[in-house]
């Protein structure tokens, strides 16, 4: 009962000026008049409560789709205009849900005159056991445990949740919604941009905690602390060591003014507080959090997190990205920590929900990557390897170190590594490796005895220090090489671009892509395109003459998420679970893991939160 005070009063609870930051409280018998009281200005920012009391007019053959609803408090109604940010209509949407209300008020403005009252930003449903009558009269002072969904819903990127214990905050994650200005890669459920104002105060926030150092889960990081987060920034060692190296990228290629830059990078480094695996430490009063590895990558955690509010308790985890259990380097997914959790709800990532993979043949498919490899050098070709600066650069350096010793390659190829952020993560990985005292429970037994980064036999384009420009590195003498490792990029100055607009249409060129390029872009045309079509970059087409190895077998192998199966494993670790809230996937993965988890376990509760949704933990836990 008592979230629900929070969010949404009663009554009218916030008009938030649109123009300046200043906050207005209207009184509680605000809203029941709103339609009969006019003094609020057009255009002003505000959030309402009230119960669906139509929902019919839901059109989802415009996308995004929209809703027409009246929500009504009593006798009053307020009509509502809502975009609805994702691809579907929720599954809670429909009459007599408590909801949540936050848009923009409309009465003066010709063009609303008729049309809606309320265009909304965002529509929440307030829980099952909340409701607009009840929380006025709560008097209760004890605040909520309360998640908010700030991203990751119904998509994979923006991961950025909100924990709040009375009057504290924290976050989990503030990942990037890797979309930059590039509307190609704005879709109906991604419609959010890294340099939207937060929709919280980074003030109010006490601390936030990483589960692992991805853009998708960091990617915010400086804007929050430009915004005045001043508290402590929690990740594991091997984390720190991913997220530092990244920093000044982060930071130089965000929208931050010159001046707004200065200094950040220390600031950042400086509030920094590391955790190892397994250890339970005191975040803030009410919160503690414990880092148990999955497996995603070095440093990679999910977090569990015990709240406590008086006598009250509830313990969340947050699964980060789950790994596949089958990287050479990496430890399994920690299963056997976090089944000794007291874990009810579960925030679990749902990237491959609906797909499973065949892991007996991944031998196989290690040696099939190497064999493809081989037959094209054979021909003379040079390869064009395009892959993930992080990890998986490192991982397919480790094949071929590997194909050479063990004869599947020629002995001595000569190998560079293109782009910059693949340099200096390389640089990192051999730097964990030289580093077993510090990094010890980071990685595999295998990669302790193999240590596959030992002898570093590859060049660097961007000069051993990373430090050459793009420019620099297009003047390499490209074909001095058997091998080029290079980013997959989307586009923009990225060398695989460069290099597919140089080599396309060169037959003794091979191209083979492992990871994920969108189909547009230069490396996802290529994978797309039949032996002599053409592909286009700027506007300028370019006939594929070149071998393209684009398996998408060979990419599963050097996957680091887990598939459905794995997923459902983790799930089922957790003995006293009761709610799986699903996030971090398309809507459609999420739909076939949610599916999934109710075959494994129907007592399951399971959430598909949307952008802004609030959950009341404390509801959660009392109703099972
Ligand atoms: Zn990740
Ligand atoms: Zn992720």
């Amino acid at each position: 009962m008592r979230f629900v005070r929070v969010l949404g009063l009663l009554v009218v609870v916030l008009v938030l000026l649109s123009a300046c930051t200043a906050k207005q409280t209207v009184s509680s018998s605000f809203f029941s008049q709103i339609r009969h009281v006019y003094f609020l200005p057009d255009g002003s920012k505000l959030t309402v409560c009230g119960v669906i009391a139509k929902s019919d007019q839901w059109n989802e053959d415009i996308k995004p789709s929209y809703a027409n609803f009246d929500i009504h408090d009593g006798k009053y109604r307020t009509h509502v205009y809502w975009k609805f940010p994702s691809t579907g209509k929720p599954t809670w949407f429909q009459p007599g849900t408590n909801v949540s209300v936050s848009g923009t008020y409309w009465i003066s403005n010709p063009k609303h005159l008729e049309e809606p009252e309320i265009v909304a930003d965002s529509v929440q449903p307030l829980g099952k056991c909340a409701s607009c009558t009840t929380q006025s009269t709560s008097a209760s002072s004890e605040p909520p445990f309360a998640l908010r969904v700030w991203g990751a819903a119904g998509e994979v990127a923006g991961s950025c949740y909100q924990i709040t214990v009375g009057s504290k905050n924290i976050l989990i994650d503030c990942g990037s919604f890797m979309n930059g200005d590039d509307a190609q890669l704005s879709t109906p459920s991604n419609v959010h941009r890294d340099t939207d104002p937060f929709p919280f105060d980074p003030v109010s926030i006490d601390a936030v905690l990483l589960t692992h150092a991805h853009d998708d889960h960091m990617g915010r990081i400086q804007y929050l602390y430009a915004d005045g987060f001043n508290g402590k920034l929690w990740m594991t060692k091997a984390t720190k060591a991913i997220f530092v190296a990244k920093l000044d990228e982060l930071i130089r290629y965000s929208r931050l003014s010159a001046s707004a830059q200065v200094g950040l990078k220390e600031r950042i480094e400086r509030s920094i507080k590391t955790v190892d695996y397994g250890r339970t430490v005191h975040v803030t009063k009410g919160i503690d959090a414990t880092f148990v590895d999955t497996g995603h990558i070095p440093g990679s955690a999910s977090i569990v997190l015990n709240l406590q509010d008086g006598k009250e308790n509830h313990t969340i985890t947050f699964s980060g990205d789950i790994g596949s259990g089958h990287h050479p380097f990496l430890n399994t997914p920690d299963l056997a920590s976090l089944s000794h959790t007291d874990t009810e709800t579960l925030v679990i990532e749902s990237t491959y929900g609906g797909e499973t993979r065949d892991y007996p043949e991944d031998k196989d498919l290690y040696r099939e990557f190497l064999r493809q490899l081989k037959q094209a050098l054979d021909k003379g070709h040079l390869v064009v390897i395009s892959t993930f600066a992080l990890d998986r650069t490192q991982r397919v350096l480790s094949a071929i170190e590997e194909g050479m010793r063990n004869d599947e390659l020629p002995r001595s190829l000569n190998v560079a590594v293109g782009g910059k952020s693949s340099c200096y993560l390389t640089n990192i990985y051999v730097e964990f490796q030289n580093n077993q005292k510090k990094y010890r429970d980071y990685f595999s037994d295998r990669f302790w005895s193999e240590k596959p980064l030992a002898n570093p036999f590859w060049h660097y384009l961007r000069g051993d220090n990373c430090e050459n420009t793009a420019e620099e590195e297009k003047r390499t003498d490209f074909k001095q090489f058997d091998i080029i490792v290079t980013p997959s990029g989307t586009g923009g100055s990225s060398l695989a671009k460069y290099l597919i607009q140089k080599y396309a249409s060169d037959p003794q060129v091979t191209f083979i892509k492992v990871g994920w390029a969108p189909s547009y872009s230069p490396m996802g045309q290529l994978a797309h395109t039949e032996p002599g079509g053409t592909i286009e970059i700027d506007g300028q087409k370019y006939p594929v003459r070149a071998e393209v190895i684009a398996r998408d077998d060979i990419s599963g192998v050097f996957s680091g998420h887990a598939d459905q199966n794995m997923l459902l494993k983790y799930i089922s670790s957790f003995p006293k679970l009761s709610t799986v809230i699903i996030t971090h996937g398309e809507d459609d993965a999420r739909n076939a893991l949610e599916t999934a988890v109710k075959e494994q376990n129907p007592q399951l509760e399971t959430i598909k939160p949307v952008y802004g949704e609030a959950i009341d933990l404390q509801c959660l836990s009392t109703t099972h």
